[in-house]
């Protein structure tokens, strides 16, 4: 039977930016039940990082995370992880004199403008003017490269010495002293520490091994992706955000992505978007442009899974030291992937805490599975 230092449960984001970042220091596997590695939550996002709109404790996580984004170790991605798309903030006139505030507030230390309509629709010529009573600017949306993300990470891990089993999903586990037996449909292992990198599956993850659910709750997030008229060209349109996030859009890949930013707890599985949340998202998307929905190209739904403070819970479980969290990721889990991935990997080998964390003034105790 083979003996591993760290197995990691669950081969999306989170446990394989932790595979990478443990490569080459203990000996690790990555279980994941799937066929393909990111089919759950990582392969359905909106591919975006942002600096602001989240909670202070995830801009601290961006901004520890950009460092990676910007300048990754050699070799780990031919291409750059982050394009600069921009994104611009809209509401319609009952929210104007709320977005002039909420613009004054964050504009102290960003590089934020406030635009006029005209401007607006110089950026997107398809808003519609009867819509938009209030607009400002905010250069720091990216693109993230979300495939070549992940294969850097895959690559890397391997190189390192990570083993990564597909189709392994956890069937039962046991302590057995000083390490955990877990059985997959290819038989037992043992490994010294498990982490649960479930995602959404987090809680149920924790429950076979006998340990205490932390709240983990996934939740239903909804995307189509709608075709554009043949004479607008919306490549290098900026992100376009109603103030509550009541909805989004972006270009992607010369159609739009639209999300109608639904939020409904759900439980954990191969979600699929409901008919009701497509309706919502042509709604809001025909509410705000001078265009119609005439094709739904696609359609898709992927989970969110928040604590009850809809931080990440990364550590040790408090009622068993050899299992270790690294859930809750909510709507960030790609763009926060470097930071928490390589803060778990610190915590997990008694590394000193990864560069940024104390820079930008985050404790590592922010996400203690104890907090609860
Ligand atoms: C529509 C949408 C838009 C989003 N947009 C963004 C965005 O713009 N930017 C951003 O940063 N984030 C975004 N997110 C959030 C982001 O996708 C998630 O936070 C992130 O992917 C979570 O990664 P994960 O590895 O924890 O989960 P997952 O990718 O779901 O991986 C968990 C894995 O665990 C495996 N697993 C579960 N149970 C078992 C078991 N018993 N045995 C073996 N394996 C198991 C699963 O099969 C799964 O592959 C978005 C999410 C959605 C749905």
């Amino acid at each position: 039977m083979q003996v591993y230092d760290i197995a990691i449960i669950g081969g999306g984001v989170a446990g394989l930016s932790l595979a990478y970042f443990l490569g080459g220091k203990r000996s690790v596997v990555v279980l994941e039940r799937e066929e393909a590695l990111g089919y759950h939550s990582t392969g359905r996002s909106a591919a975006e990082f942002v600096l602001r709109y989240n909670s202070a404790e995830v801009c601290k996580l961006a901004a520890i995370s950009r460092n990676f984004f910007d300048a990754p170790p050699y070799g780990f991605t031919d291409v750059p992880l982050l394009k600069r798309r921009g994104g611009i903030i809209v509401s319609e006139s009952d929210k104007a004199e709320r977005l002039r505030d909420h613009f004054a507030r964050e504009a102290d230390d960003a590089p934020l403008r406030m635009l006029s309509l005209d401007e607006t629709l110089e950026m997107v010529p398809f808003l519609d003017p009867a819509y938009v009573a209030a607009a400002y600017h905010d250069p720091d949306f990216w693109d993230i490269e979300v495939e070549s993300l992940l294969q850097g990470y895959i690559k890397g891990a391997r190189y390192a010495g990570v083993e990564i089993r597909n189709r392994a999903e956890i069937l039962g586990a046991r302590d057995i002293g000083t390490k955990w037996q877990i059985e997959t449909p290819d038989g037992y292992l043992q490994a010294n520490i498990v982490v649960n990198a479930a995602g959404g599956w987090a809680d149920p993850v924790a429950h076979c091994f006998g340990v205490r659910p932390k709240g983990v709750v996934p939740h239903r997030r909804t995307a189509i992706l709608v075709d554009l008229p043949a004479d607008i060209d919306a490549a290098g349109m900026p992100e376009v955000s109603e103030l509550d996030e009541c909805f989004y859009f972006k270009p992607d890949a010369g159609r739009l992505l639209v999300s109608p930013s639904d939020e409904t707890p759900c439980d954990p599985t191969d979600v699929q978007p409901e008919e009701i949340d497509i309706a919502w998202a042509a709604h809001y998307f025909e509410q705000a442009t001078t265009l119609s929905v005439r094709r739904i190209v696609s359609s898709w739904a992927g989970m969110r899974s928040f604590t009850v403070d809809r931080l990440p819970v990364l550590g040790p479980a408090p009622d068993h030291q050899r299992f270790f969290w690294l859930a809750g990721q909510g709507g960030y889990g790609i763009l926060s992937s470097p930071a928490l991935g390589s803060l778990a990997a610190a915590l997990l080998i008694d590394d000193p805490e990864p560069e940024g964390f104390r820079q930008h003034g985050l404790a590592l105790a922010t996400f203690s599975p104890t907090r609860f």
